[in-house]
């Protein structure tokens, strides 16, 4: 089944505080993250091609720092991405060839999503249609008024961490775009625009190592997670 990643990397990064160099481009363990997202990608064979949206105007930069200065094979496309995750996932879609069966959507913010999670979820969606990575949430989760009292707490059981890659056959995801944006509907990740329209989708047991690089702490995990992984390696 053909499949086209696509990765929304267009964030301003804000909570990174770092004004001079944005999120996709800052180093790990002296790599650019989106290096590592897109390495992942490209050492998958079921993947045709890659769209990645930046922000627009870092077109040029990202090709230079990141496609340029190292080696991918596939063929790997730059375009603007928009104002919010859903206008830069929307735009990548627009950019999805039609004979294209299965789309995979992943954060360039999770640079250690690994090539057997990215095969597990093009599987599982061969068979399902609709899937994402997920993994149970560890922490005791309650809602708050707007006082910070408590009102409830919810059952833990039940509840997943949601993450990426999402991935979805494209006439569905890219009817759930279309819908969303006519309707004036906004989720917080494209799952949640597939399942208004009454698709199912199914979990694929992701992994905690998968984490998204929102403030600083999280690059002193991820350089951590990745030490852990080369001494693996080496172990083996
Ligand atoms: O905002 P958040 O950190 O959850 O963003 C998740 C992903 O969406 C990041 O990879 C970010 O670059 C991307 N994004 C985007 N366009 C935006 C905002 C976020 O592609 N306007």
């Amino acid at each position: 089944m053909k499949t086209i990643a696509i990765v929304p990397a267009a964030g301003t990064g804000e909570r990174m505080g770092t004004n001079n160099r944005k999120k996709p481009y800052l180093l790990l363990n002296k790599r650019p993250l989106l290096y590592y997202t897109l390495t992942a990608l490209d050492s998958i064979a079921s993947i045709a091609q890659i769209i990645v949206a930046v922000a627009p105007g870092d077109e040029r930069f990202c090709q230079q720092q990141v496609l340029e200065k190292f080696h991918f094979n596939k063929s790997i496309q730059i375009i603007p991405g928009g104002s919010s995750r859903q206008e830069s996932v929307r735009r990548l879609l627009e950019r999805v060839p039609e004979d294209t069966q299965l789309v995979l959507i992943h954060d360039g913010a999770r640079p250690l999503i690994t090539p057997e999670l990215l095969d597990q979820a093009i599987a599982e969606t061969m068979v399902w249609k609709a899937t994402v990575l997920a993994v149970p949430v560890k922490d005791t989760i309650k809602s708050a008024n707007d006082t910070l009292q408590i009102e409830k707490t919810i059952s833990r059981e039940r509840l997943w961490a949601i993450q990426t890659p999402q991935t979805f056959e494209r006439s569905v995801i890219q009817e759930a775009h279309q819908r969303a944006s006519q309707e004036g509907f906004t989720g917080t990740d494209d799952a949640a625009l597939v399942e208004r329209m009454g698709v199912q989708v199914k979990i694929v047991m992701g992994s905690y190592d998968n984490i998204k690089i929102t403030t600083p702490e999280d690059l002193i995990v991820a350089e951590a997670l990745l030490k852990k992984r080369r001494n693996n390696r080496r172990d083996r």
